[in-house]
């Protein structure tokens, strides 16, 4: 999608931090981090959130945790993190291009 800035960097049009990528996902760090961690697992089709998934989608992210496990291990963040998906404006949702937040590396607050 043109104006998304997940498609953008996906395409390499806007430059990020890569973590980890295979076929479906690219883990990045995220601009504003909220913790010492903070990586973004962005699904490289752009689908806006949860409620727009798919069949095909959903064979796709039956992988996720196993991105997620791994990428907390090469974070070393293994002991304790949160997953987050900010899903819909409610939420508070900013890009409409599903990811996931992944935030470790220091004591986490109660979550709101
Ligand atoms: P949301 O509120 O949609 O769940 O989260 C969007 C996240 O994307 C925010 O945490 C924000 O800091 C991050 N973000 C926004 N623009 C960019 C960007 O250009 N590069 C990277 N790496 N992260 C971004
Ligand atoms: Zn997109």
């Amino acid at each position: 999608m043109d104006d998304c800035v997940f498609c953008k960097i996906i395409k390499g049009d806007i430059t990020s931090t890569k973590v980890y990528e295979d076929d479906d996902f690219l883990v990045i760090k995220d601009i504003n981090p909220v913790a010492p961690v903070h990586d973004l697992v962005i699904y490289k089709e752009h689908i806006r959130n949860l409620n727009e998934l798919k069949a095909d989608n959903f064979k796709d992210f039956s992988r996720v945790f196993e991105v997620i496990t791994k990428v907390a291990k090469l974070e070393n963040i293994s002991d304790g993190y949160r997953v987050v998906i900010n899903n819909g404006e409610d939420a508070g949702q900013e890009i409409h291009h599903i990811h996931f937040h992944i935030i470790g590396g220091r004591k986490l607050g109660k979550i709101a």
